[in-house]
């Protein structure tokens, strides 16, 4: 049997998951690791603990292989994918692999002020025309600004070469092809792959290049930024001393830009929504980069070998979705696990004319207010737990029904089904409540791992591993289809509830 093995390094994790030729995993390993939150609003990692970790997985699960019936490593591993968390921030020593300060993890808000001086000096349609970008400080081109200006010498080093920028994907490469040893280190690749590129502020997504009007405007010497490679296709090896032999490392993705290659969304119109912490929903628009008028991102899905024209994709945010479920374990004691608020919000019919609107930490697509808070509203004398839980739940759908409207109407597309993935599309009642919303069907895969899988695939596409994308979405299996039981009537008046209920949320932090 021969195997490809995704890195899945998340916000919270690392992963390493090994997939055989039908697509489906046949072992695993994962381990947590530190998050650091300085100040408020400011979340960091250790970048060496996120290799320590991620390379900790990796050899973990070479040792379980024997157990999954794959006798010889040695012969069986085509290649190895990765897939990371976005835009978190990471700049290091070129000589000698060392980070010069802890990384900026994506949900760091602490550039926000960066983010408005552009906004006031009229730079936002410019970045957005380039990137396809909100200007946000989300994304990683004011965090390493920031980088720059508070680590001492940093700027210049920069300039001089000694330093190297990096999203997670780069880090973790460097690290693999020969940074981690002082021996090799000269050897490692500085390499990103297109996706996660385009989420930095600094390329032009048209282009596929660094953009040197961005670079000014940012103040980021092109000398610290990596070298752009297709998301599939072989860019190194693994050093032989880290694992015993060495290892072509051949697919490198975004972790929502994997899934979306994991559900096989290949064709332009097809799209996915991930319910994990956030909801992070992606349609597939072709080679074509929509700009959006409706405040969706548009992004780089990923590009294939040679060069080929890169696939671009609309994506839509949605800060709190699995998290409001967190919320309601953790902030109110409705429930002691996850997994319970389906029975509970299932021993009431409807909410009761009952809105949670989840903005606790603002909202995101379409309406990117940081100011909006969270909003419970409607309740009565009757109203009980399980109408919040129910509440809770539909405001996970709600929302993920604003961002499918605005991809909608920004690609004048009528999408005719949804497929989904994350740790909460486990809840029936709630992919039942999405169909309802969207009023199209809901489809649920076999494999949810879809992040992994996707990395996987893009690896496996560039060596021959599979032979091309139709092979891969013959592979694609659905475990259920939830198909919309409300009628047209009776969907909008509900959204146009929920709507009134958002509207009620928005600029409450305001001073
Ligand atoms: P992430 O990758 O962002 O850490 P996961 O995909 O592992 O997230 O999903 C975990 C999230 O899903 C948590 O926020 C949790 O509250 C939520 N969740 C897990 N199971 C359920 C369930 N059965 N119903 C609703 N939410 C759930």
């Amino acid at each position: 049997m021969s195997i490809i093995i995704s890195l899945d390094q998340g916000t919270t994790s690392s992963r390493s998951i090994a997939f055989d030729h039908s697509g489906t995993p046949v072992a695993s390993s994962q381990q947590e690791f530190r998050q650091i939150f300085p100040q408020p609003g400011w979340v960091e990692h250790d970048a060496l603990e996120i290799w320590s970790s991620q390379l900790a997985t990796l050899r973990n699960l070479m040792q379980k292989l024997p157990l999954a019936g794959i006798k010889s490593a040695q012969h069986a591993i085509n290649s190895i994918a990765i897939t990371n968390q976005r835009e978190t921030t990471v700049l290091w020593e070129r000589a000698t692999g060392k980070p010069v300060a802890n990384a900026i993890v994506w949900q760091d808000r602490r550039t926000a002020p960066t983010c408005d001086a552009l906004r006031k000096a009229g730079k936002a349609a410019l970045i957005q025309r380039k990137t396809g970008l909100v200007l946000d400080a989300y994304f990683s081109g004011t965090k390493l600004a920031w980088l720059l200006d508070h680590t001492p010498g940093a700027r210049q080093r920069a300039e001089n070469g000694e330093l190297c920028f990096g999203t997670i994907d780069s880090w973790l490469i460097f690290n693999l092809t020969g940074g981690h040893n002082p021996a090799a280190t000269h050897k490692a690749l500085h390499v990103t792959d297109a996706s996660n590129a385009s989420r930095t502020l600094l390329l032009n997504i048209h282009t596929g290049q660094w953009d040197d009007e961005l670079l000014k405007l940012f103040d980021i010497p092109r000398a610290v930024l990596p070298r752009v490679v297709p998301s599939s296709g072989v860019v190194g090896v693994t050093d032989a001393a880290l694992l015993g032999q060495e290892i072509p490392i051949a697919g490198i993705a975004g972790d929502q830009q994997a899934a979306t290659f994991g559900q096989a969304c290949f064709s332009p119109g097809m799209a996915k929504n991930t319910y994990g912490t956030g909801c992070f929903m992606l349609m597939n628009t072709g080679t074509s980069a929509v700009a959006s008028k409706n405040q969706l991102l548009t992004t780089i899905g990923w590009q294939g070998p040679a060069n080929a024209r890169a696939a671009y994709a609309l994506e839509g945010s949605v800060f709190m979705g699995g998290a409001t479920i967190q919320w309601l374990r953790d902030g109110l004691g409705l429930i002691s696990q996850a997994a319970e608020v389906e029975a509970l919000a299932n021993t009431v019919a409807d909410t009761g004319d009952v809105y949670l609107v989840p903005a606790f930490a603002g909202l995101g697509t379409p309406h990117w207010d940081s100011y909006a808070r969270g909003t419970l509203i409607g309740m009565t004398r009757g109203t009980h737990r399980a109408h919040i839980a129910r509440a809770a739940l539909e405001s996970i759908a709600l929302q993920s029904a604003d961002v499918f409207e605005a991809m909608r109407a920004d690609s004048g597309i009528a999408l005719k089904e949804l497929r989904v993935d994350g740790g909460a599309c486990a809840n029936n009642l709630l992919m039942q409540m999405q169909a309802d919303f969207l009023g199209v069907p809901v489809v649920r895969p076999k494999v949810t791992e879809t992040t992994a899988l996707g990395a996987a695939y893009l690896a496996g596409l560039a060596t021959g591993f599979w032979k091309d994308a139709g092979e891969i979405s013959a592979q694609w299996q659905m475990d259920r289809r939830f198909e919309p039981q409300l009628s047209a009537s009776q969907r909008h008046s509900k959204l146009s509830r929920w709507r009134e209920a958002v509207q009620r949320s928005k600029r409450w932090a305001m001073v």
